[in-house]
């Protein structure tokens, strides 16, 4: 399974979708992108192989930002449903997930038992917790904050929000997770080799960061929001 994310000046679609087949050794039964334009977020999945999912995505959207996952299923059968990127029940937020939560079904129960789900996954309740949070008045920032701190288990995580075109907010937890950096554009994924096609700059993460990333700019907080500073380092490894 694995995480991929870009946003710059380029198209997305491409750099993500080598970026999964770069992943692929990790193992994985579906795949999926998400990518945002001025026309909103579109989410390709398919249960499959990263050549199932190509087939799909629509070739005519050019889009600056977007997400990918290679899902190994872990709560719901592998199946388009169940497939990552899943969204909040408006359609505002968009995520992708890596990992288990453990207490999915209480926090289900105990937060979100008006919300409609779509999928059996323990990941939707992630990006319904965020929309909860927003729709009770909290920024972005401070919902998933406060829905990182209720999670119990481990996470990579990759969220697009369709009202802010500059931003993925990404956070970390005992799973894997990488910042790349580039000139005009940020990346992030599971595994340095993923996104070796266009930088060998990457930060690392530290458990229970949150980083938001930016076409020109990423800032690393912990979940208290201290902000963290610290220095990329050379991946020396062939693309
Ligand atoms: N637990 C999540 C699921 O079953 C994520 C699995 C993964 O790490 O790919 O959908």
């Amino acid at each position: 399974c694995g995480i991929v994310g870009y946003i710059g000046y380029n198209d997305s679609k491409e750099i993500l979708l080598k970026g999964l087949e770069k992943l692929e050794y990790r193992g994985y039964d579906s795949a999926g992108i998400a990518v945002r334009n001025e026309e909103g977020i579109h989410v390709f999945k398919e249960k499959g192989r990263i050549a199932d999912l190509r087939n799909i995505v629509d070739k005519k959207i050019v889009a600056p930002v977007g997400i990918g996952h290679t899902r190994w299923a872990t709560h719901g059968v592998p199946s388009k449903v169940n497939s990552h990127p899943h969204q909040s029940a408006s359609g505002r937020f968009t995520l992708v997930h890596n990992g288990v939560i453990e207490n999915y079904d209480l926090l289900k129960r105990e937060y979100l038992a008006d919300v409609p789900f779509a999928s059996e996954t323990d990941t939707e309740v992630i990006v319904q917790l965020v929309e909860k949070f927003v729709n009770e008045g909290m920024e972005v920032l401070e919902a998933f904050r406060k829905t990182l701190k209720l999670l119990h288990g481990s996470y990579a995580i990759a969220l697009l929000d369709e009202q802010d075109a500059e931003t993925i907010y990404v956070a970390k937890n005992k799973s894997p997770l990488l910042v790349g950096l580039g000139k005009g554009f940020n990346v992030v994924a599971s595994d340095a080799m993923a996104m070796l096609q266009v930088t060998n700059q990457f930060v690392e993460l530290m458990d229970k960061e949150i980083v938001i990333v930016k076409t020109d700019k990423i800032t690393i907080q912990t979940l208290e929001g201290q902000v963290i500073n610290r220095e990329p380092y050379t991946a020396e490894l062939d693309a």
